[in-house]
């Protein structure tokens, strides 16, 4: 039940980097939410209740219709449980779980309290990814590559999470070439990887990933945290027509030599909107394929020792 004017009150759990940079500011100036109180152990948000838990927060507030979940993927499935057990739609960071069978556990959980669940994947919202799709959509592909290059000591300062167990290490940010990946070609599976993991980590600094399709056209994906200077995250697809970039993360898009026009970059507000759209709908979604693709290459790669990271 949203307030009688159709707000969506809206509390938040993790007031950490993407919090911050993101949801708050998304939030605060969306028309569909409002935003109720914050839970953090050692953060603060002023302008609203501040709690040290998420079951604070909940008995605190009667009227809240939903959560957003934006701590480590460890954290995830035991606050998405509390909320979902209280009736509350949620809203999944990406990844949406540290495994897959938990997130399963929590899409049984929501549809039988009748809530929405939303496994988030913001880059699926830049502004080139849907265009892309839609170019791609029916062409043939010859090959794939992707490039997700970029400076761990920069994007990632002092987050020990990353690097733990169920933290995924350089999958953090390779799951999100992957979510786009998986929404602009066809289904593909991993066929081999190497996993380059620090001799005193849990979790790899540097993934190399084959994949292909039915069709067995070649996909390889590099991802790799110790690029320092320009840092890259590129989608290559060569197809029968001529050659389509996705860089920037999905910011830009370059098609044969023509850089294409695209909207301003709105990815959070694209996905609470989408959010905003379930809930009133009745619905979830939750595609876990980038997840898969991620479990897969534990699964399946091999595993390189190479020198020690120290921020
Ligand atoms: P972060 O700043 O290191 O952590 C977020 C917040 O989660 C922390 O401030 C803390 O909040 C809480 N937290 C940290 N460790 C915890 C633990 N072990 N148990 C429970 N809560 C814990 O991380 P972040 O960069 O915001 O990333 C959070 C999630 O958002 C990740 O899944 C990440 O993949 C995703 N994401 C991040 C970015 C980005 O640019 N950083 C972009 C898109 C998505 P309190 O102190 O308030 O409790």
């Amino acid at each position: 039940m949203a307030a009688s004017d159709g707000t969506i009150r809206i509390g938040l759990v993790g007031v950490g980097k993407i919090a911050r940079d993101q949801h708050l500011p998304v939030i605060g100036a969306s028309p569909d939410f409002a935003l109720t109180a914050v839970a953090s152990r050692d953060g603060r948000h002023e302008g609203v209740p501040n709690h040290r838990t998420l079951a604070e927060m909940i008995a605190r507030h009667r009227d809240l219709d939903a959560i957003a979940l934006c701590q480590p993927p460890q954290a995830r499935f035991a606050a998405a449980q509390a909320a979902i057990e209280a009736g509350l739609h949620v809203f999944l960071e990406k990844p949406p779980g540290a495994t897959l069978a938990e997130v399963g556990v929590l899409v049984e959980a929501a549809r039988a309290k009748g809530v929405s669940l939303f496994a988030s994947w913001h880059s699926r919202y830049a502004p080139g990814v849907e265009h892309a799709r839609r170019w791609l959509s029916g062409r043939r592909i010859r090959t794939v590559t992707i490039a997700w290059m970029e400076d761990v000591r920069h994007w990632h300062p002092g987050q020990g999470w990353i690097w733990e167990a169920g933290g995924m290490g350089v999958f953090d940010p390779g799951i999100n070439a992957l979510s786009i990946a998986t929404h602009i070609l066809p289904p593909f599976f991993l066929t081999g990887a190497t996993l380059s993991v620090p001799e005193n980590r849990q979790a790899p600094i540097a993934a190399d990933l084959h994949f292909s399709d039915a069709a067995g056209t070649p996909i390889r994906a590099v991802f790799d945290w110790r690029q320092t200077g320009p840092q890259t995250w590129d989608i290559r697809v060569d197809t029968e027509d001529g050659p389509l970039v996705l860089s920037e993360g999905g910011g830009a898009l370059t098609i044969g030599d023509r850089l294409q026009p695209l909207p301003p970059e709105a990815e959070y507000r694209g996905l609470y909107d989408r959010f905003a759209a379930l809930i009133r709908s009745g619905a979830s979604d939750v595609d876990l394929n980038p997840l898969i693709h991620i479990a897969d290459a534990f699964m399946r790669g091999e595993r390189r020792t190479v020198e020690a990271f120290t921020d």
